[in-house]
């Protein structure tokens, strides 16, 4: 699996260049959304804005709520009148410290391009993510689950480094920090149930983390909402000639999209709480666990998870049978090593 390394914000530069490439597309900066422009009965015919002082509305044949995890969409169909659609929520109360690192002149980069160290239940509260970004820089992020304390400061980033397996804390202790240390505790799987609501109004799809968000440690959220463009795109040129698009068969299909990621973030989240595991996350923590222990060992096995991993391939990929039994069989003697380098 070919992986390329770099930053967040880097990703995102590129990104918003290549938006702005696009000859029809108009970038309208420093306006918030407050609300939806309706006409009866509940079709949507734009939004509401506001641009500094003033308020304003912008008028749209489809609104797309991308609004991340702070959407105010349920509020906002609530105004309409809309039943307020059920919402799911898996809470591992993992957090996040990041730290990111130069190279002092003349000292070559690790030989890994990557550390991961993923978190797991009930014994691996600790985890980390190390990758080489652009500019001879190394981004760190240290995990903790299940309310472990994460660090504050350089000392105690450190320090919480120590604590882990890999060479993570050998790498950073002789770099220079070049940012500060940055918290983040937002990681809550949460999934709106807009497919099940008996109406939806015309004119308005909802995408992305406003309708489901992960757990960031899992690494998903980019590659669904990328995946749920798709089907936007797909949808948009299959239909009929002057046909709006269908905005709840939209959230239909979008909800199977969703469907196996969502699998893969919760049961291993809901494996913290020991006391509430019910057989079928019990049985799929088991599966993941055994799974993740083999990869390290087995090639084909290997390359399977990563077209899992990366969505490049389904879940049903694991399930051919030569696979299924090399995961049950599990690990060759000799242990697996946690820490995965690349
Ligand atoms: C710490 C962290 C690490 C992550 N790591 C990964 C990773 O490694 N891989 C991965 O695939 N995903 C990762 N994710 C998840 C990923 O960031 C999200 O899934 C993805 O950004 C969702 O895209 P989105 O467009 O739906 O929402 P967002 O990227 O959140 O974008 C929403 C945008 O809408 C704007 N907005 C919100 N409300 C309004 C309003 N009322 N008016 C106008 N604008 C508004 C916001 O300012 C924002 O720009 C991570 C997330 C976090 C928090």
């Amino acid at each position: 699996m070919p992986i390329q390394t770099f930053s967040r914000p880097l990703l995102e530069h590129v990104l918003r260049q290549r938006v702005r490439a696009l000859e029809p597309v108009t970038l309208r900066d420093g306006l918030t959304v407050t609300g939806l422009r309706t006409v009866p009965p509940g079709k949507v015919t734009g939004v509401r804005v506001k641009n500094g002082d003033g308020e304003d509305e912008i008028a749209a044949d489809l609104v797309v709520d991308a609004s991340g995890r702070s959407s105010h969409l349920p509020q906002w169909l609530a105004a309409l009148g809309l039943p307020s659609p059920r919402t799911t929520t898996v809470d591992a109360q993992v957090g996040y410290a990041s730290h990111t690192y130069s190279y002092p002149e003349g000292q070559a980069p690790p030989s890994w391009m990557g550390v991961l160290q993923p978190l797991r239940a009930p014994d691996f509260h600790k985890g980390c993510y190390a990758i080489q970004i652009e500019n001879k820089a190394l981004h760190v992020t240290l995990h903790g689950a299940n309310g472990t304390q994460l660090p504050h400061s350089d000392g105690e980033f450190l320090s919480f480094a120590k604590t882990l397996r890999g060479p993570v804390a050998d790498t950073i202790a002789s770099l220079t920090p070049t940012s500060a240390v940055r918290r983040y505790a937002r990681t809550v799987n949460r999934k709106i149930a807009y497919h099940r609501l008996a109406s939806w109004p015309d004119g308005l799809i909802a995408l992305g983390d406003s309708v489901c968000t992960f757990n960031p440690a899992y690494g998903q959220g980019m590659t669904i909402a990328a995946l749920e463009a798709r089907l936007l795109e797909q949808m948009l040129s299959n239909r009929p000639a002057r046909t709006p698009l269908d905005g709840q068969a939209f959230q239909k299909r979008l909800a199977r999209v969703t469907a196996s990621s969502w699998l893969m973030a919760t049961t291993p989240d809901r494996a913290w709480d020991q006391s509430r595991l019910s057989w079928p996350v019990r049985a799929g923590n088991w599966f993941m666990n055994r799974l993740i222990d083999t990869v390290p060992h087995d090639p084909q096995l290997y390359t399977a998870f990563s077209g899992l991993f990366h969505m490049t391939a389904g879940p049903l990929t694991l399930a051919d049978p030569r696979l299924l039994s090399r995961v049950l069989i599990g690990p060759r003697p000799g242990g697996s090593p946690r820490t995965t380098t690349a």
